[in-house]
């Protein structure tokens, strides 16, 4: 998508502060984070939400983005320390980029419910 912002990271037109890469997903800081430890699971292709992955490439897509996240846990130590994942999904949930992508938050308590 030419208007995408992550799409545009994903191509290396504007930089990000990335954590892992491979061929499926990226992981990158949050530009604002909300905790010590804000880091966004990225998949390389184009999908506004989990739903819009056509069924026979959801465990290729959504495996490449749980890989990937789980490297970048590793390599922040959170695994031990324990963290959340949050996938914002349409105008209630508060979605602001309208490509997938995996929210892990860690380093600090995290109170439930969200808002
Ligand atoms: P959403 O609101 O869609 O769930 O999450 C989008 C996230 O992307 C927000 O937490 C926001 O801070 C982050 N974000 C937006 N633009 C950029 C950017 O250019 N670079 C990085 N690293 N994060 C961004
Ligand atoms: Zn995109």
């Amino acid at each position: 998508m030419d208007d995408c912002i992550f799409c545009k990271i994903i191509r290396g037109e504007i930089p990000a502060d990335k954590l892992y890469e491979d061929e499926h997903a990226i992981v990158i800081r949050d530009i604002n984070p909300q905790a010590p430890f804000h880091f966004l699971a990225i998949p390389r292709k184009h999908y506004p939400g989990v739903h819009d992955i056509p069924p026979p490439l959801m465990g290729e897509v959504f495996g490449g983005v749980m890989n990937a996240y789980c490297k970048a846990l590793e390599a922040c130590g959170l695994v031990q320390n324990g963290y959340r994942l949050v996938a914002n999904s349409g105008e209630i949930a508060g979605q602001t980029v309208p490509h997938l992508h995996i929210h892990v938050l860690g380093g600090r308590e995290l109170s439930w419910p969200p808002g």
